[in-house]
């Protein structure tokens, strides 16, 4: 069954009140009576109305001085139609400038009154369905862009990431030794563990992989960089907090067990630290991360080495 709609008259004459009931008589919605400003105030904050029929002059207050503080009681948004004896063109166009969706001048003919709400309330529900709609698609479009921005499987930033906000995140007002520094790292023989436990069991390593890098990365940022190698941001640290991460992310996924089955395995990754400089950009201080890996991989994998040693050693 469709929910009724709600009429709040607010009007200090009771004959007044008698005529709007009958002439509303036989439409489906629930009409309250306010008869004084500060009763409008409570029903409309209790019963939330779709419409508001106005008097402007009340024993407590007059109506235009009771519009604004009604569009606050009342969160659904109610079209208000003023409805008085005030009918100089002034006092309309005061009416309408408030943001009235309606004037009515009394005395009024039923038939005209009830047609004016029936058209306000029909078009109140168009206008509530599509700021429904327009929310939707606003929270579609958060979400799509969410995921735009995210790898399928971990959950964590995919490429796309790197390429649009990653310098912007960087920033440049560092001070003294603190640095924006990339991490580079790369499961060891991941190709083994394929095939010695499976791709799910590939699959589940990913993901317990990234979480252990996102629980030591909260300020950070961390990227599903491709099949088994992540890219880490860290923002604003010193080398020695930058090691320090790398080095607790590498025991910690050294020490995890994944289990494929009855099996259990562990798996190592090996780590290339660089320091970004301020005139890098973002593939190039990739590459020279990069760098650093290979080193890694071609000196007994599961360590983290820094760009900045190997480059002094060449
Ligand atoms: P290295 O220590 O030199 O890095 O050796 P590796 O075996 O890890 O490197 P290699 O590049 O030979 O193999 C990487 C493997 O990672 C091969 C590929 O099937 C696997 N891989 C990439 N993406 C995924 C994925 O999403 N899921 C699973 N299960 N495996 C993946
Ligand atoms: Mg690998
Ligand atoms: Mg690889």
């Amino acid at each position: 069954m469709e929910e009724k709609e709600i009429v709040l008259v607010v009007d200090d004459s009771l004959l007044i009140c008698r005529q709007i009931r009958t002439a509303l008589e036989d439409m489906p919605v629930i009409l309250c009576e306010a008869h004084t400003g500060k009763e409008a105030l409570e029903m409309a904050e209790q019963y939330q109305p779709d419409l508001i029929l106005l008097d402007v002059v009340l024993p407590d207050t007059d109506g235009y001085q009771l519009f604004p503080k009604l569009q606050e009681a009342d969160k659904n948004n109610a079209s208000i139609i003023f409805l008085t004896s005030k009918d100089k063109d002034d006092d309309v166009v005061k009416g309408f400038s408030m943001g009235a969706c309606d004037y009515i001048k009394k005395p009024f003919v039923r038939g005209e009154l009830k047609s004016r709400v029936n058209a306000h309330l029909q078009m109140k529900h168009q206008k509530d369905d599509l700021d429904r709609q327009n929310k939707e698609l606003r929270s579609n479009m958060e979400k799509l862009n969410y995921l735009a921005f995210r790898d399928g499987l971990t959950g964590l930033y995919n490429r796309r990431y790197v390429v649009g906000d990653l310098l912007e995140d960087m920033g440049d007002d560092l001070i003294q030794e603190r640095k924006n520094i990339l991490i580079l790292a790369d499961i060891d023989d991941f190709k083994n563990v394929n095939d010695t436990y499976g791709h799910e069991a590939g699959d589940m390593a990913l993901i317990c992989i990234a979480n252990i890098m996102e629980s030591n990365c909260r300020k950070h940022k961390v990227v599903r960089w491709g099949g088994e190698e992540f890219l880490i941001a860290l923002f604003n640290v010193t080398e020695d907090e930058a090691f320090d991460i790398s080095e607790k992310i590498r025991k910690e996924v050294e020490e995890f067990s994944i289990y494929s089955g009855k099996e259990e395995f562990s798996c190592t990754i090996t780590m290339g630290l660089h320091v970004h400089e301020l005139h890098e950009g973002i593939e190039e201080c990739v590459n020279k991360a990069d760098k650093a890996l290979y080193y890694g991989k071609e000196h007994g994998k599961n360590c983290s080495v820094w760009y900045e040693s190997i480059k002094q050693a060449e």
